[in-house]
Order: C-alpha cells, then sequence, then structure tokens
C-alpha cells in the first residue's frame, strides 16, 4: 500500500520559477514571507500530511461519520487530527496578522491545500470552508463580526460554512427561499432549509459559523434580494466565550459516492423560535459577498482535482512497480518485468504525471495573481478573474479522467476497494459538482469573463497575446521547436473559439453555450500548455547552464508529452464548439 508523499521538488519548482515565489515575497504586506522560510513550511506541511492526515484517509472513506438526534461523531482520528491541525498553526497561516493569522501569500497556502487535499480531501474541506467563510466577512462584516468572529474562526477553533442550496436552488441561486427577519436589535431570525452543506456538523471545533443565503420581508425577486447572514451554531458573548444554542440543527447527513470522511448535512434553521443571525454588509447585496467566498472555493476547488490526481498517480505508479504481468511488446529476453514496461502502462502514467503538473502549474500560477492583484495590480486581477472558471472546471474535469486513468493501471484490482484506488475516482467525482458544476463555470467563462467584460474579450486577448509571443520565443529553439508548433496551434484554436464567441454570443446565445464546456476545456489545455511550454523552457534553461539535476530532464519531457498528447485536442475543442454547436439540437425533444 502506498503513502502520498507530497511532490515538495515540482511544488517548488513550480512556486519558484514558474510562479515567482521570490517577487511575491517583496510585494507589500508580504515582508514575513521568504523563499526560506517556505521550503521550511513545505517540509513540515508535508511531514503532517503524510503523518497526521494521510493515516486517516482510508477510515474516513470506509468507516466515515455517524449522525444519531442532530449530533455527527466524524470518523475515529479525524477530531484529534483537527486539534493538531489548529494547535500547530496550520489554520491560521493564510490569514490576516490583525485577525491572529500568518499572513502568508496565496500562493504558499496553494502548495500547502494540495498536500491537505492529496493525503486526505475528506478532511481538507474543512479548512477550506473556513477560509473561505473567513474571507467574506473579513471583506464584507462589520468590525463587530470581525473582531467577535475572526479570531477563533482564524486559529481554527471556530469552523466555518457556506450555505446557499436548497431543495429547490441548486444552480440557479435566485430560487433561494430561506427567510429572515429583523428582531430590532440589530439581528436577524433565519428560517429554512440548507441542503448538502459541507461540514454543516461535527464534533472537530468548539462552534461553527453558518453564512447563510437568506431573504429579508419585502426583498426584491431573485438575486437582487438575497442578504447574507452570519448564524451561529452556538451563540457568543460579548466577552466571546460560547452562550446558548442557536436555533438550529442537522436534520440529517447525505450518504454520498464519495468523500464519506466530509459529513454533508441538511441544516434546518429556526424551526422553533427562529435561528439568531447577523447581517454581513448592507441588506439585498448577499449574493455579490457570498462570491468572495465562492470564488475563494472554486480556486480551491480546482485544487482538489490537483492533489487527488497525484495521490491516484502516486498510488498507480506504487501498483505498476510491483505488479509483474504479461510480456512486454518487442522485449526478447525471457525475463519476467512489471507492468511499468507495457508501453500502454507508461501511457497512463505519463497521462497523469503530465497533466497533474500542468494542473498545479496553472492552479499556483492563479494565486501567484491573486498576490498581485493584492498589491494593486490591476491585470493581475484581470487575467485570475478570467481563469478562475478554469482552474476550477478544467483541473476538476481532469482529476476525474486522471484518478480513472490511475484505477486502469491496477487492472482489476482497482475495481475492488480494498486497494483504494477506487476512492480518489470517487472522491474526485464531487469536484466537478460543488462550487457550481463544470457547466457552470462555462457560462462564467463564455459570459461574464469574456463576452460580457467591460471591454468584451479585452482579458482573454491580453492572456493570448502573451501567450504568443512565448511561443515565438520558444520556437527559437531547438529543444522547444516541436512544443512551440503545438503550442500555436492551440492558441490559435482558442483565438478562433474566442472571436466565434465574442460575434455569436448577443445573436445565438444557446449555440454558444452548448459549446461553452468544449471552450472551458479548450482555454484549461491551452493555458495549461503554456505554463508546461514555460516550464520547458525554464529546465532547457538550467541544463545549458550546467545543471546536472534530472528533475529538469523529466520535466522537459513531461511537458513534451503535453504537447504532444494533450495540445492537439485543442483544435478538437474549437471545432466542436465553432462547428458543431447546432447538432446539440439536432434532436428535438420527443426523439430523445
Ligand atoms: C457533497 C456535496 C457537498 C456540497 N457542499 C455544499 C456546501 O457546502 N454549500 C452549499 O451551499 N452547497 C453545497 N453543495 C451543493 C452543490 O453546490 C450543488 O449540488 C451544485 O451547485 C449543483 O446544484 P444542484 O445539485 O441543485 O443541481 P442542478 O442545479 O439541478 O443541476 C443539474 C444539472 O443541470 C445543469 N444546469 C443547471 N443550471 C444550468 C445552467 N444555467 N446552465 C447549464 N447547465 C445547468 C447542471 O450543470 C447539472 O448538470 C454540495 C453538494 C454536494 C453533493
Amino acid at each position: 500500500m502506498s503513502t502520498y508523499i507530497a511532490p515538495i521538488r515540482d511544488m517548488q519548482f513550480v512556486l519558484n520559477e514558474v510562479a515567482g515565489l521570490e517577487e511575491i515575497c517583496a510585494l507589500p504586506g508580504n515582508e514575513e514571507c521568504s523563499v526560506d522560510l517556505v521550503e521550511s513550511i513545505l517540509d513540515e506541511a508535508a511531514k503532517f500530511a503524510t503523518g497526521v492526515l494521510d493515516p486517516i484517509n482510508r477510515v474516513g472513506d470506509r468507516v466515515g461519520h455517524v449522525c444519531k438526534d442532530g449530533v455527527v461523531t466524524t470518523a475515529e482520528g479525524f477530531k484529534e487530527a483537527y486539534q493538531l491541525f489548529v494547535e500547530t498553526g496550520w489554520n491560521a497561516m493564510p490569514f490576516s496578522p490583525e485577525y491572529g493569522g500568518q499572513g502568508l501569500p496565496a500562493v504558499v497556502s496553494m502548495a500547502v491545500n494540495e498536500m491537505w487535499k492529496g493525503a486526505n480531501m475528506a478532511f481538507g474541506l474543512c479548512p477550506m470552508l473556513t477560509g473561505g467563510a473567513i474571507e467574506a466577512i473579513a471583506h464584507h462584516a462589520s468590525e463587530e463580526l470581525k473582531q467577535k468572529y475572526l479570531p477563533k474562526m482564524v486559529e481554527g477553533v471556530w469552523t466555518g460554512t457556506m450555505n446557499l442550496t436548497e431543495p429547490n436552488a441548486g444552480s440557479d441561486l435566485a430560487a433561494i427561499s430561506s427567510k429572515a427577519k429583523p428582531v430590532g436589535d440589530g439581528s436577524y431570525l433565519v428560517s429554512g432549509t440548507k441542503i448538502f452543506i459541507t461540514w454543516g456538523e461535527h464534533d472537530v471545533a468548539e462552534n461553527i459559523i453558518h453564512l447563510v443565503l437568506a431573504r429579508l420581508p419585502d426583498a426584491p425577486p431573485g438575486l437582487k434580494g438575497i442578504s447574507l447572514f452570519l448564524v451561529p451554531k452556538f451563540l457568543v458573548n460579548d466577552d466571546g466565550s460560547l452562550g446558548k444554542r442557536n436555533d438550529l440543527i442537522c436534520a440529517s447527513i447525505e450518504h454520498k459516492l464519495g468523500i464519506h470522511g466530509s459529513p454533508t448535512a441538511v441544516m434546518s434553521y429556526g424551526e422553533n423560535e427562529g435561528a439568531v443571525g447577523y447581517l454581513i454588509g448592507e441588506e439585498n447585496k448577499g449574493v455579490g459577498y457570498m462570491f468572495t467566498m465562492m470564488n475563494h472555493a472554486r480556486v480551491n476547488v480546482g485544487l482538489e482535482g490537483v492533489g487527488i490526481a497525484e495521490r491516484a498517480y502516486q498510488h498507480a505508479l506504487w501498483y505498476a512497480r510491483e505488479r509483474v504481468q504479461g510480456k512486454i511488446v518487442g522485449d526478447k529476453s525471457n525475463d519476467k518485468k512489471t507492468i511499468l514496461h507495457h508501453p500502454d502502462v507508461r501511457r497512463l502514467l505519463m497521462d497523469c504525471k503530465s497533466r497533474t503538473e500542468a494542473m498545479r502549474t496553472l492552479a499556483y500560477y492563479a494565486a501567484a495573481q491573486i498576490d498581485r492583484a493584492h498589491a494593486g495590480d490591476a491585470a493581475a486581477q484581470a487575467r485570475i478573474d478570467l481563469l478562475t472558471p478554469v482552474v476550477k472546471g478544467w483541473s476538476t474535469e481532469q482529476g476525474v479522467e486522471l484518478t480513472s486513468n490511475a484505477l486502469q493501471v491496477f487492472g482489476g484490482v482497482g475495481f475492488v476497494e480494498e486497494t483504494g484506488a477506487g476512492q480518489y475516482y470517487r472522491d474526485s467525482r464531487i469536484t466537478t459538482i460543488y462550487e457550481g458544476t463544470t457547466a457552470i463555470q462555462a457560462n462564467d467563462l463564455v459570459g461574464r469573463k469574456l463576452a460580457r467584460e467591460k471591454v468584451p474579450g479585452a482579458a482573454m486577448k491580453a492572456l493570448i497575446a502573451e501567450m504568443t509571443a512565448d511561443a515565438e520565443t520558444f520556437a527559437g529553439n531547438a529543444q522547444l521547436a516541436s512544443i512551440a508548433v503545438n503550442l500555436k496551434n492551440g492558441i490559435n484554436s482558442l483565438s478562433t473559439a474566442s472571436d466565434w464567441i465574442l460575434a455569436n454570443y448577443e445573436s445565438a446565445p444557446a449555440d454558444v453555450h452548448a459549446g461553452s464546456v468544449p471552450f472551458l476545456k479548450l482555454t484549461g489545455i491551452v493555458v495549461g500548455g503554456w505554463l508546461m511550454a514555460k516550464s520547458a523552457a525554464i529546465a532547457v534553461k538550467r541544463l545549458a547552464e550546467g545543471s546536472s539535476d534530472d528533475f529538469y530532464q523529466a520535466k522537459l519531457a513531461t511537458a513534451s508529452y503535453f504537447a504532444a498528447h494533450q495540445l492537439p485536442f485543442a483544435a478538437a475543442y474549437a471545432a466542436e464548439m465553432t462547428g458543431g454547436a447546432a447538432s446539440v439540437f439536432g434532436l428535438p425533444e420527443n426523439l430523445f
């Protein structure tokens, strides 16, 4: 049985040589950060991931948690692991020192969070949701709420949740019907049922701070009539101590395909007198505030695709090195060899490794844009706005494919639960659904981020121009020339498809949306291919400078694979979108 080992060498490469960690540490507000410090943080995080989170990954999956009379008991070891997580300061890492955080850049959290997701995705969801709630409160709540709630949430002794979904309001938030009415003393009474609430109830922390979307009396219909409320499980006294239990209960826990270690709760608010809640920001602006939380969560769910694919790859590689089966094509000897020597097993593993590296590079690159945007860089803000749905949508779709590829390496035992390979496949399956399905990410990409951008297509065109300039440079280097050819073709496909969207969005919106998911995948492949080509260029430079680190040889190989085996799909996705969208509607409803 393999153990999760954090891929620190690749993480450091991406952080230092692609994402520009040193530059980010020099940005105002990041004075505490340094390349050396990040190196030791990664080492310590890797020990935590391997030593504490990995050992409870299987029990989380096989046994899971128990819900009895609204009380959830998490799987064995989760409570202790969470306490250690808090005590060792991991929860506080990315947050403002004003509330007790360590103020480290987003790009550093990205690498550390990848380890939590790789070692134990179900566990990692708890701090992920708390982090999103902290962001929303820090950006939009009153000073009083911030002072009262943030220090404990930043420390991690209180966790956070996100309550959007209702039985009739999933992708469509406009349908939210939970209610809140003012009491007159500044607080509100919240009532309604929220479903699918991740870590909505559990035993690992003292208090749970729910962020709940609900409507005030006489609120306008639709998205413009939704407000955001902070609703604690236990009310908090003025001195910060815990008061009485609020009127909210976990009505039940879902039985799911995967992430069994993460309790997914049906939450019932205000069955009796009403759950006491506090308005965040202004009335009727809740959806906008929730987007602060959702954007944080979307990038982090994309990162789940990276972490789970890495883990599945490591396990498959371990198995391929052990399993002896079949004669290797072209091998003249009679030696028994492991399946790692079969060309198709090699392909499956290379596919996992290369595509996971591309996803990792994209995720960390995106996080570096968040850090630059925080420091006031408007171009970086435009870039992260454009890439957020791509990181979420593309990386999670990849995660599902790659965990499937990894399972394939096991043959029949991959389908048998004892192996563990099935867990990664099952766990990954939710990532393309929650935080907005892939279709919702694709709608966001073709709509708000492209056709309905202030200057339509501006952010995409800036990205295409930068990638094109890089591709020209790579073409001048013999070792990168073939990568450059495929990259250029990919960029052309992206450019053609983007122009097609801009030309047709208003006149033929259904055609555009019928091809929006292929467009999202096209964008992911091209941007991933660009970042892998950049990585290859760095590797070529280091090798030319005399480096004997075989990591650079490996990087050149995985980048070449990506260019040869993934970038060609760009043309197919562009053709699917621009030429074939009409055929999606080729069948009348009655003929389905
Ligand atoms: C394990 C788990 C954990 C979750 N955690 C949380 C949580 O913590 N907090 C929370 O609030 N919610 C949570 N959710 C809910 C999750 O975000 C929703 O399930 C998701 O947004 C999809 O909504 P839905 O299930 O109602 O599907 P629907 O919205 O009914 O979608 C059904 C299908 O229709 C498609 N579709 C719907 N609308 C459109 C559109 N406009 N364009 C194109 N296609 C469309 C979807 O892509 C999908 O394929 C969780 C769900 C699960 C299963």
